[in-house]
């Protein structure tokens, strides 16, 4: 049996067809420099141009305000060092929240390494961030404030609008690492007030080690990458053209497919959802149930261990996750999970499928009768379980 479903997207995706073939010329045909004189370099230049508008359409910003740099990750560290850097005469307190992405969490802790404060504000029981513990953390000295667009591990779309709104009536920066949104639910930067967005190309079916950062005109921030005057001298490096006009390509497919691909994707998400938590008892829903990644289910099974199901399920040539990718590989639970209220017995049996608009009804099906016979399998190994049944009976299915 060599049936493979890929259920782990928020990881990252296939890159499209389409994607591939816009790339090529411009490794073997029209490979020369952007920044160079000579017309020979032109087809490279305008290429760069030509997604660069694509990439500031999708989000409603103007085209000089996008610069591409090496992914999501390094669009993070840019968005708060260069921003503490900046900002640091005014104050050097940073708000953000106990869910984000590594990339920013990691980058805060470095920062409060460097003397800066950090706020890490809550969330509420479906992955919220609690808005009223965000206004009290204000301070006159709050230079920035970051929150994800959508979370990767649990999918739940955080209030971007109203983040903004608090953020523009005390002056703050607001940053947003939208990876996960970005192409997939609609975002519009002036709408939402953001002064900053962080976004990858792998995340929507573009190539890895490509990634957009937006800087609203007016914020002042320097370059995080020294070197040559690339990016209107904010990011240096020769132009990643291949992945750049890749990137375009994925963004003006997504913008395209937006609505259909989101109304597929949520259908089938609902239904795996459906059958998971009425099939498999002691389940939980992590995240929002209605205001979530039209693709991500986050499922938390009671007396399972989340590395031996991930195993099993692979044998079955299903891809998942548990946790975040990044988490992966330490015996941590997920900081999410534990944002959320989870104990970290329950946290540890953790399940993340992530859609895609390829996947269809009978993989959702034939992933739900798998994890079934997993799930029933581990349990019975489980000595926990066997009290618990013993205590309590058995749950019907
Ligand atoms: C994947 C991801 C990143 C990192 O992006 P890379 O391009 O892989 O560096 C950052 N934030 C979120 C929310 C992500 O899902």
């Amino acid at each position: 049996m060599s049936r493979l479903i890929y259920l782990d997207n928020a990881a990252t995706t296939q890159v499209y067809p389409e994607v591939v073939d816009a790339m090529l010329p411009y490794f073997t045909e029209h490979y020369g420099n952007p920044s160079a004189i000579y017309s020979f370099a032109d087809e490279a230049e305008r290429a760069v141009d030509h997604a660069r508008g694509e990439v500031a359409d999708l989000i409603g910003a103007k085209k000089d305000e996008i610069y591409f740099t090496g992914g999501g990750s390094e669009s993070d560290n840019w968005a708060l060092k260069a921003t503490a850097e900046a900002y640091a005469a005014k104050g050097k307190h940073i708000i953000t929240s106990a869910i984000e992405h590594h990339a920013i969490l990691h980058t805060a802790q470095w920062l409060e390494k460097h003397g800066f404060e950090v706020t890490y504000v809550g969330v509420d029981e479906d992955g919220k961030i609690k808005l009223d513990e965000l206004k009290a953390a204000i301070r006159p000295d709050t230079i920035l404030i970051s929150v994800m667009a959508a979370n990767n591990e649990i999918g739940t779309i955080q209030p971007l609008k109203e983040i903004g709104e608090i953020a523009k009536e005390h002056g703050i920066l607001f940053h947003t690492d939208a990876v996960q949104a970005f192409g997939h639910i609609p975002i519009n930067v002036d709408d939402m007030h953001i002064d900053m967005l962080s976004a990858s190309g792998h995340k929507l079916n573009g190539p890895k080690g490509i990634g957009v950062m937006y800087i609203r005109k007016g914020v002042k921030i320097r370059s995080f990458i020294h070197g040559g005057a690339q990016e209107r001298q904010r990011r240096a490096g020769t132009h990643n053209v291949p992945g750049i006009v890749g990137l375009g390509k994925a963004v003006e497919l997504a913008k395209a497919n937006m609505a259909e691909r989101s109304a597929y994707e949520t259908k089938l998400r609902d239904h795996l959802i459906e059958r998971v938590t009425s099939e498999i008892p002691y389940t939980r829903l992590n995240g929002h149930r209605t205001d979530r990644l039209p693709n991500n289910a986050n499922f938390c099974f009671r007396f399972i261990e989340g590395e031996s199901m991930l195993i099993l399920l692979d044998q079955a040539g299903i891809c998942g996750s548990s946790g975040s990718a990044c988490t992966s590989g330490s015996l941590d639970p997920s900081h999410v999970l534990l944002a959320i209220g989870l104990p970290h017995e329950i946290a540890h049996g953790s399940l993340r499928l992530t859609l895609s608009e390829k996947t269809t009804l009978e993989d959702i099906d034939y992933t739900v009768d798998k994890l079934k016979e997993i799930i029933a399998r581990l349990r019975s190994m489980s000595p926990l379980y066997e009290d618990f049944v013993k205590k309590n009976g058995k749950a019907e299915a």
